[in-house]
């Protein structure tokens, strides 16, 4: 059974262990019963209010004997962040709870030249606080958000929740935030610092968009509680839990194969991508030196919108080198997230849909652009440089040989 399975349990609060002030049925004696199982427990919220100790005290309440040090919220998380970034000083939109993790942690609260703006908003916020959010970020404040939850559940509906006011503070500021909460891995970092790297977690929430996703980022696996399963777009689909169960009674009677990480990351984004192979008479390819990683390259790119692919690589090949080249034929086409998963210094990882297309020279002359390419140059088939990008020899040898159909990789 599930509990006997895993070391560790990381559960979400609200939609697992209570709802509003009513604990969930079955959900006090399961807690209990992992406490008696001396399983290491963990709450996490993306609730960015209350401190620690009061939501300990909560559960105390209820009947669970939590301590404040198994308590992970988004505010807490926060803190500890600002703490490691050697921030001293910030500006707040939200709540006393929030305010007083700050404090705790060392971190003065002030509205004169603060180095960070946390954004985590509460009922109280208004119109002046995104306003101040907007000004200090503009005068260099590090934009931190609590937690991007849209939306949290009420008796009569959805109410904005703090996400809402970070993404008003993005939109008025042109600045993007590092969010603190669920689905980012920090929470759950934070939640394990101290135990031993090999003791097995699993985490048990009810949104599969933070809490099973952010398990997946984090490693661990994930269960939701549902009363349905949901539906994923897809069997990669990493907000797919490895298990649906109604309650968490359910813990102590189902089996579980536990998640495994694939190697490469959740992209932020797919997009469409060209290449091309250009070759000569001679069966030499061109190619160029990128100024991003100074590894030897076919010309590449993505595709803009409303634009087809003949005209995308077309483009990309005239930027680049200053070749206009005739597209002969489209001979591969790439999408394994294996190699076509990238991250960038930014932070955002996209997954590339490459089509590649043998192509030849029409007119001109190689010559680098310096914003691209260090250099370009034309290589024989079998003579490549050894500092070629890894998955395009394989893309080189599928144009090359025309006798079979395009490669689908
Ligand atoms: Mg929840």
């Amino acid at each position: 059974m599930i509990a006997e399975k895993f070391d560790v349990f990381l559960f979400d609060l609200d939609g697992v262990v209570y709802v509003g002030d009513e604990p969930l049925p079955d959900a006090v004696d399961s807690v209990t019963r992992l406490y008696e199982m001396d399983k290491e427990l963990r709450f996490l919220t993306n609730d960015p209010r209350p401190t620690r100790r009061a939501v300990a005290s909560d559960l105390r309440e209820m009947g669970i004997n939590a301590q404040e040090d198994e308590i992970v919220t988004s505010g807490w998380a926060t803190a500890q962040y600002l703490s490691q970034q050697d921030v001293t000083t910030t500006a707040v939109v939200g709540s006393e709870g929030l305010k007083t993790e700050l404090q705790t942690a060392g971190i003065e609260i002030t509205d004169t030249d603060p180095e960070a703006m946390v954004v985590g908003a509460n009922e109280e916020t208004t119109y002046r606080d995104i306003r101040r959010a907007t000004r200090h970020i503009d005068r260099g404040a590090a934009f931190v958000g609590t937690n991007p939850d849209g939306s949290f559940p009420t008796p009569d509906g959805p109410a904005p929740g703090a996400g809402a006011i970070v993404r008003a503070v993005e939109a008025a500021a042109g600045t993007e935030p590092t969010v603190v909460g669920k689905p980012e891995p920090l929470m759950f970092e934070m939640a394990i610092d101290g135990l031993s790297a090999n003791m097995s977690a699993v985490v048990i929430g009810d949104n599969p968009a933070t809490d099973v996703l952010g398990a997946h980022h984090a490693g661990h696996t994930g269960i939701l509680v549902a009363d349905e399963e949901p539906t994923a777009t897809s069997a990669r689909d990493r907000q797919e839990p490895e298990l649906t169960i109604s309650t968490l009674a359910d813990l102590f009677t189902e089996e579980i194969e536990p998640w495994e990480s694939p190697p490469y990351s959740w992209p932020d984004q797919i997009r469409p991508g060209v290449a091309a192979v250009v070759t000569t008479d001679s069966d030499e390819v061109l190619l160029l030196k990128r100024a991003d990683t100074e590894q030897w390259a076919l010309p590449t790119g993505s595709v803009e919108r409303c634009e087809p692919v003949q005209e995308a690589i077309s483009r990309e090949v005239m930027e680049e080198t200053g070749i206009r080249i005739q597209v002969e034929e489209l001979t591969g086409v790439y999408s394994r997230p294996e190699q076509q998963v990238f991250s960038y210094p930014s932070g955002k990882t996209v997954h590339f849909i490459t089509n590649c297309f043998r192509c030849t020279i029409e007119a001109g002359t190689a010559e680098a652009d310096k914003e691209e390419a260090l250099e370009v140059g034309f290589f024989g088939v079998n003579d490549l440089p050894s500092d070629i990008l890894p998955m395009q020899p394989q893309w080189i040898a599928d144009a090359i040989d025309m006798s079979g159909p395009c490669a689908i990789r």
